[in-house]
């Protein structure tokens, strides 16, 4: 702040003595000066208020020296000897003020700067003024009387010229104490923009300080400049023993050191740089760390220091490893698994199926992840597929057999299991589905044999009258008419005994196979036991029957086989009927008619069809 003077020199403060006036200018001045020097930020203000004393002292010598040399020429009145007082104390106080200088000058400044701005005003207008009045009056030639008077007069303007010089001063003052307000104002401002900037830095610092991260600043060459506590938490180094060194104290050499290069290539071209290092601690482990390292660079671009954030992700890597390996093996036991392996979400959505799961459907492994599970079963399987999947969810396991429908449509038979597994939180079902078509083949044929005559490929006994009860129960659902024919083979006995076993065999064959092809295909006929057969007719009344049964006793008779040794063999049968009737409404019950009607027909000479009578 290096305002206009807060005094400014006014033509009515002159004396008329030119000399006089030259002396007062210089006070001005160094009022002025006073004045400035308050308002001027300097480091010390006491080697410039001790200059200003100096030149004050010179003032005081060679002014009032002159003044009173002035005064000298004429006799001293009551104003000359107040005169000379006043400067005796402007002395007294000058002394006092330097002796305070030293300790307190800005006080003794400002207490100056009123002082002499008042003996300016009091002094220059009033005494000075007098005195130079009355001494030119003098020297005009006026008594001194004459002269005192001359003076008293010409001074009637002092007070207006007072009042002026005040008001300038007032003036000057007012706009300074703006100022200065101003200032002060400004000067707040950057002090609580300050407070807020160290406030800020201090947090930033303790922040580093408590950092769960490494922190490495270092200059533009790589050196440490500092490490946070973690830093050496971590790596087993405190700064006192990285001074001089740089980062590279860290390498395990397991980083190649194309990594180093690209590295500095990054940062030094002023970019950030992040990637993972595997780096060794004083103690010689090795640990993992992940790191960012930035540069900074100062007000003109260039870059001063380089940040480097560095995290220790050993355990993640470890974790990651062998999440890996687990992975890795799940996965193996996953894709040798003997049969395909589906893990489905709670709507039943493939979430993994093993590469065989692929193989057997047809389907890519994304065609099966888009699929649901029931989109491999037909329709009328669906509904079983839901209810087993929702039991396996809310019990915890489950198992069907269905069959898997592949994508060229054929359909295969599977055992499949369920087990509800918890994954992440949520609920999966994981399981292994089993090809059983060789089991179900194997399952077939055992039923085949267990109902089957190996011999003329016919129902066996146990099958038969499985059968024929099921036409009992239907027909009496129905109100239908059933008969049955109970068939023996003539003199059987003498046929082995004749042609042989073999031939005998031969002829249970070709009647199994007279009977397929004369019967209708509703009609059911079993081989009893040895020669022994019968043959269900499902709503057939007896006469029906009875015309079928000399069908085909007739077929039998008309038909021959060829016998061991190429002799021709005839034989024939003989047949009992009977029909289901309210009192012989269960098989044994309608068998055993049968079989006292084909008694009659042995009885009455073979060959030949006997209707039961009751
Ligand atoms: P009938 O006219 O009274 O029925 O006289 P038959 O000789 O047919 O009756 P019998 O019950 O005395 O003889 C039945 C014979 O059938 C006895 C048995 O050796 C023979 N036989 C039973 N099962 C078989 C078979 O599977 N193969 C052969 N070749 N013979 C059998
Ligand atoms: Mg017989
Ligand atoms: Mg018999």
């Amino acid at each position: 702040m290096q305002g206009s003077d807060i005094f400014v020199w006014d033509s009515q403060f002159e004396t008329g003595l030119p000399e006089l006036d030259r002396q007062h200018r210089h006070l001005v001045d160094l009022v002025n000066s006073l004045a400035r020097m308050l308002a001027t930020e300097t480091d010390s203000i006491e080697s410039p208020l001790l200059s200003v004393f100096d030149e004050l002292a010179d003032y005081v010598t060679f002014h009032f020296g002159y003044e009173e040399m002035l005064m000298s020429t004429v006799a001293a009145s009551k104003s000359e000897r107040a005169h000379r007082q006043a400067h005796e104390d402007f002395k007294a106080r000058l002394e006092e003020a330097r002796r305070e200088a030293k300790a307190a000058p800005y006080e003794v400044t400002g207490n100056l700067l009123t002082f002499l701005s008042r003996w300016l005003m009091f002094h220059i207008i009033g005494t000075d003024r007098h005195l130079a009045k009355k001494l030119l009056a003098v020297k005009s030639g006026a008594s001194e009387k004459e002269a005192e008077l001359k003076a008293s007069d010409a001074m009637v303007d002092s007070g207006e010229i007072l009042l002026s010089a005040m008001n300038r001063l007032y003036d000057s003052l007012a706009a300074r104490t703006n100022e200065l307000l101003e200032a002060k104002r400004r000067l707040r401002w950057e002090i609580d923009s300050h407070r807020l900037t160290e406030f800020e830095l201090r947090k930033l610092s303790s922040a580093v300080e408590h950092s769960p991260v490494s922190i490495i600043i270092t200059d533009s060459q790589g050196m440490f400049e500092y490490v946070n506590p973690k830093f050496t938490e971590l790596t087993g180094y405190g700064f006192h023993e990285l001074d001089g060194k740089t980062p590279r104290v860290l390498k395990s050499g397991e980083t190649p050191d194309i990594e180093y290069e690209k590295l500095w290539k990054t940062i030094s071209s002023g970019n950030e740089w992040h990637g993972e290092f595997h780096n060794k601690k004083k103690n010689g482990e090795f640990y993992w760390d992940h790191a960012s390292i930035s540069p900074i660079r100062n007000a003109v671009g260039n870059i001063t220091h380089y940040v480097a954030i560095q995290e220790n992700i050993t355990e993640r890597k470890l974790a990651e490893e062998q999440f890996q390996q687990q992975k890795q093996l799940s996965d193996d036991i996953i894709n040798s698994l003997p049969g395909i392996f589906y893990m489905l979400n709670e709507y039943g959505r493939f979430v993994r199926a093993n590469p065989r799961f692929s193989v057997v459907t047809g389907y890519s492994m994304g065609e099966i992840l888009a699929m649901s599970a029931l989109d491999f079963f037909e329709a009328e399987e669906k509904q079983l597929i839901t209810n087993k999947m929702r039991e396996v969810f809310e019990k915890g396991e489950a198992w069907v057999e269905a069959d898997l429908v592949v994508k060229d449509g054929r359909k295969i038979p599977y055992y499949f299991n369920g087990h509800r597994i918890t994954f992440t939180s949520k609920s999966y079902l994981v399981g292994l589905g089993t090809d059983i078509s060789e089991r179900k083949l194997l399952e077939m044929e055992l039923v085949r044999q267990a109902t089957t005559d190996m011999l003329t490929g016919l129902p066996n006994r146990r099958y038969f009258l499985e059968l024929a009860s099921q036409e009992i129960a239907r027909s009496r659902r129905y109100v239908k008419l059933l008969s049955v024919l109970m068939i023996d083979l003539d003199e059987f006995k003498s046929i082995n005994d004749n042609y042989g076993h073999q031939t005998g065999d031969t002829v249970l064959v070709k009647f199994a196979e007279i009977c397929r092809k004369s019967m209708r295909a509703i009609d059911v006929t079993g081989r009893l036991g040895g020669e022994e057969f019968a043959i269900l007719l499902p709503e057939t009344e007896e006469k029906e029957a009875l015309d079928a049964a000399e069908r085909l006793r007739r077929s039998v008779a008309g038909e021959k086989v060829e016998g061991e040794g190429g002799k021709t063999v005839h034989f024939t049968i003989s047949i009992g009927v009977a029909t289901l009737s309210p009192s012989s409404d269960d098989i044994d019950v309608l068998l055993s008619a049968a079989d006292k009607a084909l008694y009659e027909a042995k009885r009455s000479g073979r060959n030949r069809v006997v209707c039961f009578r009751p």
